[in-house]
């Protein structure tokens, strides 16, 4: 962009402030969106491919709470003076965020070229960085966008470099990602998959489905697992792992939980007293302090016993922002309700974890059940986890047992709990009080169901 006014000295000194980052001296997100304007303007004529990429330093917050903000300041401008130096004469590299930088390639056209030179930036940033007598070392991660037509404007080349990034952060550190059509069409489908389950939880269409839990070793059903499913008349029958993580996002997991909830509570009312109900909680839930108070409601409407019912929760959920996942877990027990961390194995498993919450259970994740047989890893660790279990007073389930030996294991090693197809699918309300009605005939008919 030009000075509107005159060519003078401190005309150009402030123009040039306004679009350069004070700390590194590269330019910021002004000179870069004005960089692709004008090469898009450039190109109207004759569009021949080029590319815009965003940077992303991985987990630079942690080593600025670690080494100081002045230190973090010093490592910003290393990096800055390590991609500048980078660039080539055609090359433009910007800073647009904290942690975020921008570079343009005019003349890198293909997406494999992108992915090359993005490839090259992360390593050139991974050597180690000087903070006083330390050293510290950082990953980045890349997204890049390819300008094709004229009828792409700046702004999209850079929300579509976003997109690429966001995947790229998704799938790990140090990960480069270049912006492809499969992405858009991607996105779109998440976008009507949201749009179809609005209409669905308001037309309370998703239902609750019930999965036996067991006592190993009297085989004797103990209480259910709750599972959200869902069958829209166009998408057809769509798993929970696609759209619970699009209702997280979305933020339409709350009235979609509290659905479930609802008609789970009144489907488990007419079952054998003794039987629990457990229902899966969504890290984004524990986030939010009405969770509580809304399975209060629910269960007060629904007139089911509190403590008949368990709370499922991932570590994931309690690591992003464990404060508030306390108080909401500390609001259910005080009513009677259970709580127990579920996929324990998976993730961030985090022994430290188990010292600050109590769980009153713990369930441990499919994939070390699956590798028992073969693995001596998955036994030893399963071995491990049933002891410190009984040190610390949880109850335990095995989750995803298909075999009679997987089972048969599992009790040789002590497991009391388990849970998988060997037992039961999971099945609607109606299969399941006919499995009761098989199962548990003295209890039903005690209550002439
Ligand atoms: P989860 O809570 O770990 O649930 C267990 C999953 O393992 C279920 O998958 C279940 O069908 C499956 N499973 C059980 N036994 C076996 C087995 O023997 N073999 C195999 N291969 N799989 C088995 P599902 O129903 O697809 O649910 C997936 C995940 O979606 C759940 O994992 C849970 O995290 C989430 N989810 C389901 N319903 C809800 C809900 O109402 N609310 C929330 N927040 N999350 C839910
Ligand atoms: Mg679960
Ligand atoms: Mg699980």
């Amino acid at each position: 962009m030009q000075a509107p006014f005159g060519t003078g000295q401190a005309n150009r000194e402030s123009t040039d402030l306004a679009f350069t980052d004070p700390l590194t001296g590269l330019g910021n997100h002004r000179r870069f969106f004005d960089k692709v304007d004008r090469l898009i303007s450039d190109r109207a004529d004759d569009p021949a491919p080029f590319t815009v990429g965003i940077l992303d330093l991985d987990g630079f917050k942690p080593i600025n709470d670690l080494f100081g903000h002045k230190a973090g300041d010093d490592i910003l401008i290393q990096v800055a003076m390590r991609l500048r130096a980078s660039m080539d004469g055609h090359s433009t590299v910007c800073r647009i965020g904290a942690d975020e930088f921008a570079f343009l390639y005019p003349l890198v056209f293909s997406e494999d070229a992108a992915a090359e030179k993005s490839r090259m930036l992360i390593e050139i940033l991974s050597a180690p960085y000087d903070v006083g007598e330390r050293t510290a070392r950082l990953s980045a991660s890349v997204g890049c966008s390819l300008f094709y037509s004229g009828d792409e404007t700046t702004e999209i080349l850079i929300n579509k470099a976003e997109t690429a990034l966001y995947h790229a952060k998704r799938s790990g550190r140090g990960r480069v990602v270049v912006y492809t059509r499969e992405m858009e069409e991607a996105a779109k489908r998440v976008t009507r998959i949201e749009q179809a389950l609005r209409r669905a939880v308001s037309a309370g269409e998703v239902e609750p489905h019930f999965q036996p839990i067991v006592d190993l070793t009297t085989r004797r059903t103990i209480g259910f697992e709750t599972l959200a499913r869902w069958t829209d008349r166009d998408l057809g029958a769509v798993p929970p792992t696609v759209f619970i993580p699009i209702a997280e996002e979305r933020g339409i997991i709350g009235p979609l939980s509290q659905l479930v909830l609802r008609k789970a509570t009144e489907a488990a009312r007419s079952w054998p007293k003794d039987l629990f109900l457990s229902f899966n909680l969504s890290p984004s839930q524990l986030v939010d302090q009405n969770t509580g108070l809304h399975i209060l409601a629910i269960l007060d409407r629904t007139g089911f016993d509190p403590r008949r019912l368990e709370i499922e929760i991932t570590e994931t959920g309690l690591m992003n922002d464990p404060a508030s996942a306390a108080q909401i877990v500390e609001d259910l027990r005080r009513v009677g309700i259970r709580v127990s961390l579920d996929d324990f194995g998976t993730g961030q498993s985090s022994l430290g974890r188990l010292r600050e919450f109590h769980f009153d259970k713990l369930k441990i994740d499919r994939a070390f059940v699956a590798s028992i047989l073969e693995d001596r890893p998955s036994e030893h660790i399963i071995r491990a986890i049933l002891a410190m279990c009984e040190g610390l007073g949880m109850d335990v389930v095995a989750e995803g047992i298909e075999e009679e030996a997987q089972a048969d294991r599992l009790v040789q090693f002590g497991c009391a709990g388990g849970q998988g197809y060997l037992f039961g699918k999971p099945a609607d309300a109606d299969a399941t009080l006919g499995y009761l009605r098989d199962s548990f005939r003295g209890a039903l008919r005690a209550k002439a169901i």
